[in-house]
């Protein structure tokens, strides 16, 4: 069944308060790799989808995600914001092509991963948000149809971001440190976690 009205808006603005909770932990990853500021950009991107949460959650799912996007392309500073807005928009657009939430998660997913990894000509293994979000769709196709998937994909996440750092950052702003990356989580690894939280936990408690 697809989401309603009541659920899309709580996925969306837990989604939003978490990543706002979490701005002091992601600006202090980004100062050990990077200029400090993907705190302040996540929290001004989703402090302004939080004051439009009315306005999106009235839309159809896909175009609510969609909005979220063009809201986090508009209002995020730096790489992070044209990264994730590609997500959400990529997410709400295969909605939109018909797949259905949460039936199809995982595709939704695909096509945001897709979508980010034009944007940003990367892939998995350059220690970037793609670190977390491809191992949780590996986790969300390997491990379809158990009753636990949504805490399963949680725990991906949350591995997959002690993960990055191990990793040698080839892409973004960590790449400019080269070798001196590495033993630092990587500040949009730890971001994406903190959505995929909140976007998995919302769903497991749909009513
Ligand atoms: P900036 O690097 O411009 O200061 P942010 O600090 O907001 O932007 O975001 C940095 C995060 O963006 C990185 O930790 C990384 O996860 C992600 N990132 C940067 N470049 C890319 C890219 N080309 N592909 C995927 N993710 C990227
Ligand atoms: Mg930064």
């Amino acid at each position: 069944m697809p989401l309603d009205q009541a659920h899309l808006r709580r996925l969306i603005a837990a989604a939003a308060e978490q990543v706002i909770a979490s701005a002091p932990e992601l600006t202090a990853l980004d100062q050990a790799i990077g200029d400090g500021d993907h705190g302040i950009n996540m929290k001004r991107g989703f402090e302004a989808v939080l004051g439009k949460i009315d306005a999106i959650a009235s839309q159809p799912p896909g175009d609510a995600f969609k909005t979220v996007g063009k809201t986090l392309v508009m209002t995020v500073g730096g790489a992070s914001g044209p990264l994730y807005g590609s997500f959400f928009m990529a997410f709400g657009d295969a909605i939109n092509r018909g797949k259905q939430l949460p039936e199809e998660l995982a595709e939704l997913f695909a096509s945001g991963i897709e979508a980010v990894s034009a944007r940003g000509r990367s892939k998995a293994g350059e220690k970037t948000m793609l670190d977390v979000l491809v191992p949780v769709l590996e986790t969300l196709r390997a491990e379809a149809g158990r009753p636990d998937l949504m805490r399963r994909a949680c725990v991906a996440a949350s591995e997959a971001v002690e993960k990055t750092a191990p990793m040698l950052a080839t892409k973004g702003r960590a790449s400019y440190l080269g070798a001196r990356s590495i033993g630092h989580i990587d500040p949009g690894a730890r971001s994406s976690c903190v959505l995929v939280h909140a976007i998995c936990t919302a769903l497991e408690n749909a009513p």
